[in-house]
């Protein structure tokens, strides 16, 4: 059996030395592999510097919406990390998007940055991982009036059961993180039931959102297994069915050979 994490944040600020050690846990636990997600220039460097060291993990760079309040942001740094991505690690732009939550929150900013990554990531034919929080209305307004090209996955897919139905009309993917494990998850199993099974990826967001039964604790990648066990669980289907397809379908979605 062979799974991948979609989506988690593999950066020695999280794991220091053991990092190298999370990975070959992730191996040895039959996550062929994990796309290692950039938050902004800095990330994004870091992200990639540790695909490039390990041979199982991809990753996406982009400008996470927190830090798309300003007026300007810098977003040079898309291109010239692709122009320098000799051996072709970098497989979408992401995360961006747009997040409500919290204070400082611009929204036309945000929606003005996030539009223009939707053009950067067009331009470089990429796909898209999208990050979306207290969003939804907006969010939808986006995706309609700007199609990407390449294909979009909502990460660690929070919303209704009515946003996913609008979210699938429009091609998109869904991915189920660590939440889908916990007790109150109900709204969730119920678009985990509805989410066709060729449109849903899992993911960790490691170090974060750690599943059950190890809630609270750091989370890594390895850990995926436990949140794909659920869902298979939901769908009635064996795990090793259910790792096959999610696999394919994130495989051909990162374009991963
Ligand atoms: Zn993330």
């Amino acid at each position: 059996m062979k799974l991948i994490d979609s989506h988690c944040h593999l950066y020695p600020e999280y794991y220091g030395e053991e990092l190298d050690q999370v990975v070959e846990n992730a191996v040895n636990n039959d996550i062929e592999f994990m796309i290692n997600i950039g938050t902004d220039e800095e990330t994004s460097k870091v992200a990639l510097g540790v695909a490039q060291s390990h041979e199982s993990v991809f990753t996406t760079i982009g400008l996470y919406p927190e830090f798309c309040n300003d007026d300007e942001v810098d977003l040079s740094f898309i291109e010239e990390l692709i122009k320098n991505d000799t051996n072709h690690k970098i497989v979408a732009i992401g995360e961006i998007g747009l997040d409500y939550h919290g204070e400082g929150v611009n929204k036309e900013n945000q929606k003005k940055h996030f539009i223009e990554q939707i053009n950067l990531a067009n331009e470089l034919k990429l796909p898209v991982c999208i990050h979306s929080r207290n969003a939804d209305m907006d969010m939808l307004e986006i995706l309609k009036n700007n199609k990407i090209d390449c294909g979009f996955v909502m990460h660690c897919f929070s919303s209704s059961l009515e946003i996913a139905k609008e979210i699938i009309k429009l091609g998109g993917f869904i991915s189920l993180a660590g939440p889908i494990t916990f007790k109150n998850a109900k709204g969730l199993i119920d678009v985990a039931k509805f989410v066709p099974l060729d449109k849903i990826f899992v993911e960790t967001d490691a170090p974060y959102m750690c599943p059950e039964p190890l809630r609270g604790k750091r989370n890594e990648p390895a850990n995926v297994r436990f949140t794909a066990q659920k869902i298979a669980d939901f769908k009635e289907m064996s795990l090793e069915k259910f790792a096959e397809q999610v696999t394919k379908n994130t495989m051909d979605f990162y374009k991963i050979k």
